[in-house]
């Protein structure tokens, strides 16, 4: 579930992947939205990326790629690895 990935620093407030502690300013990091939240919403990752794309919901730019590729990435290629596989099928 992206709830248990994301996480958010208590005290910068920016979100992370991180579940230890802030990789900016090395605070506490809590899960921003908690179980109350209904767990097996499945709408909840449609709203999440709604907001990520408005940009209502501010994430860095790495940590936007990183849950994008956990959204995506088992289901279909990353845009990145469809130009890998055709950079090295073009030069065999
Ligand atoms: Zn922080």
């Amino acid at each position: 579930m992206i709830q248990a990935i994301l996480r958010k620093c208590k005290r910068c407030g920016r979100y992370t992947l991180r579940k230890d502690r802030c990789p900016y300013c090395g605070g506490e990091v809590v899960n921003p939205h908690p179980p109350k939240y209904s767990p097996d919403d499945r709408y909840f990752v449609y709203r999440l990326l709604t907001k990520i794309f408005s940009g209502e919901l501010k994430l860095p730019e790495d940590v936007k790629n990183k849950l994008l590729e956990k959204i995506y990435g088992s289901r279909e290629k990353t845009a990145e690895e469809v130009t890998q596989s055709q950079t090295s099928s073009s030069t065999s």
